[in-house]
């Protein structure tokens, strides 16, 4: 188990767009072990081989905990419908903002083994798949947020206000 260094927003590899992977290698086989003993250790639901300065297109997504997907040369082929909510990034640590995705995204990636598969998104998933194949393309989520980046830790502080007022 190895935790990158997670690199942060005004950095600028997080700026370049990725190159495809052309073959598994034992080399890019921990990296993607890496990436997602990184995630898990910062408590993400994606993260982005950029994120860990690779640029490569490889992205990891876990949004339940428990169903954990590598996107090798990830390609959105289909989206419908539109869901606008808070989202977040490693590489912008503390801040959330709101940011209108799909409400359904069709992606078509390379797995470890390089074999292509198709994966279905909705609600959340659909959003880190966005989020993570745009990572690819060097696109971080605060040039889209609709509105100010927010602090995480006032946000929270605010709803325990609330809920004391509550009692
Ligand atoms: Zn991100």
């Amino acid at each position: 188990m190895a935790i990158r260094k997670i690199r942060e927003y005004g950095d600028e590899v997080l700026e370049a767009v990725c190159r495809p992977v052309t073959k598994m290698t034992p080399h890019t086989r921990e990296l993607i072990e890496d990436m997602f003993d990184t995630m898990y250790d910062a408590n993400g639901v994606g993260l982005a081989a950029p994120q860990v300065g690779v640029l490569r297109r490889i992205c990891v997504i876990d949004v339940t905990g428990e169903d954990p997907y590598v996107l090798i040369n990830p390609r959105i082929v289909e989206t419908s419908g539109e869901q606008t909510g808070n989202e977040g990034c490693l590489s912008v640590p503390n801040k959330t903002g709101v940011v209108t995705r799909p409400s359904y995204v069709k992606v078509i990636a390379q797995n470890i083994d390089m074999e292509e598969f198709e994966l279905e998104g909705t609600e959340l998933l659909a959003r880190a798949i966005c989020h993570e194949t745009d990572h690819l393309d060097g696109i971080v989520y605060v040039t889209k947020v609709e509105g100010e980046l927010h602090d995480v830790r006032a946000l929270e502080m605010e709803e325990e206000e609330d809920q004391e007022e509550e009692e």
